[in-house]
């Protein structure tokens, strides 16, 4: 672990991530925990921003996550706003020279800004122990994943570059390692003998939100399952590591990754893709997806995305792995579902077929559920189903708070390794490239529906 982070450097500072999602995750991160509270927080954009409108925009942040007035207080008293073109090294540089020592830079920027920006860095000589913080997506394919984590070996060591994929903050995700290696119960059966497949869900009733700019050129693969659900698949299909840290971890999921097929080797026949059309969401209306502000239609985008991979090695080899996620659904469902193969025999006597058992991690609300047969209350010899709900609770950071504290302890525990993130790339880049090529058809849906007809899980 390297030494812990002095200020704070938020890059894009007037952004959406900044103001939606980064400050209000930071206030709760530092009433949780006061004793960060020394740390300084410096906001920089291409805005000629007043130390007013500063205040504003912390202030409002702060609000929306019912922060502390005493931690409003304390991070107003000591924040500033700084204008900065952040792809010019001599701002650059001069933005550092301001401030405390080692500082995290929060690439708060469109991706293309941040490239620019870690060039610009190139020129700069950075203090021991900075930190870079980058956003996904991380490149847009293999290739400028690898050429980035190439420039960014030319900045700081790997443990001090901070790929977020807050996915790896959420609480129920992290919970895969204690159901799995605290229990004696599951990790015996963890493994292709036992387990019939495996289905990883992120289920939106959200639809555009007016995120076009960002969401039209990359669509759900790379929103959500290049990006996040990968690293979920990782944790679910990884070898136990000997110990949870930045190494043991990192490598366990390096190596499930690494181990990724599509299935059947069929890029065209291994995803699925759909955008929804107009319809009802709970009570709201919504456009065809077309429709919305700022999209083109002849990209193509989809808006729910399936894409089906093999973990092939000894523990995992013909067990499919399920990754998918969509916008505008009837139903909000997120989760990671282990559906368990049948029993070798059921007694004769017993009636009824057993269904498969099924231990279902949810998030948000975050739940443990496992679905299991047993004998009816009314006839005992007939099977029965029933459910186990364990309810966990609220985790005690938002997942953007437990990546900032990451962040300013130097610890990149729940960032993503480079090589991971070329792995992912190369995983998912032939099924792009299959889709570009419209080899595989884009489906329809109605928002509001379960998704195109055929495509339940
Ligand atoms: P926005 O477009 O809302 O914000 C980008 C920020 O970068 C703005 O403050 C913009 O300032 C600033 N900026 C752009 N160019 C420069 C420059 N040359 N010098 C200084 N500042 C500059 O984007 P988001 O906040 O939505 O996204 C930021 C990153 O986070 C992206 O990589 C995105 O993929 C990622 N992300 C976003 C999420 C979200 O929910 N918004 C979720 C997960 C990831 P100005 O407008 O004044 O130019």
């Amino acid at each position: 672990m390297s030494t812990p982070i002095k200020t704070f450097l938020l890059l894009g500072a007037s952004g959406d991530l900044a103001g939606r999602l980064l400050l209000p995750a930071l206030g709760q991160l530092l009433d949780a925990e006061p004793e960060r509270r020394s740390v300084v927080l410096v906001g920089a954009g291409s805005e000629a921003w007043d130390a007013g409108t500063w205040e504003d925009r912390v202030r409002t942040s702060f609000g929306s996550a019912s922060v502390s007035e005493d931690t409003v207080s304390s991070v107003l008293a000591g924040t500033r706003y700084q204008q900065v073109d952040v792809t010019d090294p001599g701002q650059l540089r001069s933005l550092l020279e301001s401030a405390p020592a080692p500082a995290a830079l929060y690439f708060a920027l469109p991706p293309a800004v941040t490239v620019k920006a870690c060039t610009a860095l190139k020129e700069v000589e950075l203090p021991e122990g900075t930190a870079l913080v980058l956003e996904k997506p991380f490149g847009t394919d293999q290739q400028s994943a690898t050429a980035l984590n190439l420039l960014l070996t030319q900045l700081v060591p790997e443990s001090q570059v901070h790929r977020v994929d807050h996915f790896l903050g959420r609480s129920t995700v992290l919970n895969l390692l204690g159901v799995r290696f605290a229990n004696r119960l599951f990790e015996p059966i963890w493994n292709s003998e036992h387990i019939e497949r495996v289905d990883i869900v992120f289920d939106e009733q959200l639809t555009l939100e007016n995120r076009a700019r960002y969401y039209d050129s990359a669509g759900a693969l790379m929103d959500m399952i290049q990006s996040h659900l990968l690293q979920v698949l990782a944790l679910a299909a990884m070898d136990p590591p000997a110990a949870v840290n930045e190494v043991d971890l990192r490598d366990s999921m390096a190596q499930a990754l690494r181990a990724c097929r599509l299935w059947e080797d069929d890029p065209v026949h291994a995803g699925r893709r759909a955008r929804y059309t107009a319809g009802t969401v709970e009570d709201r209306t919504v456009p065809d997806y077309t429709a919305e502000p700022g999209v083109d239609p002849g990209r193509g985008t989809e808006t729910l995305a399936e894409l089906t991979v093999e973990v092939r090695n000894s523990r995992w080899a013909g067990v499919p792995f399920r990754l998918r996620s969509g916008k505008a659904l009837g139903a909000r469902r997120k989760e990671v579902t282990i559906t368990f193969k049948n029993p070798v025999h059921v007694p004769t006597g017993l009636r009824g077929r057993p269904a498969s058992d099924r231990l279902r991690l949810l998030m948000g609300p975050d739940q443990i559920s496992f679905e299991m047969n047993v004998n009816g209350p009314a006839d005992p010899l007939e099977l029965d189903r029933v459910t186990l709900d364990a309810d966990l609770g609220a985790g005690r950071l938002p997942a953007y708070g437990e990546v900032l504290a990451g962040v300013l302890d130097g610890d990149p525990l729940l960032s993503v390794r480079g090589d991971t993130a070329e792995q992912c790339w190369r995983i998912v880049d032939p099924v792009l490239q299959a889709w570009r090529e419209g080899k595989t058809a884009l489906e329809e849906y109605a928002a509001g529906s379960d998704g195109p007809a055929g495509w339940a899980l």
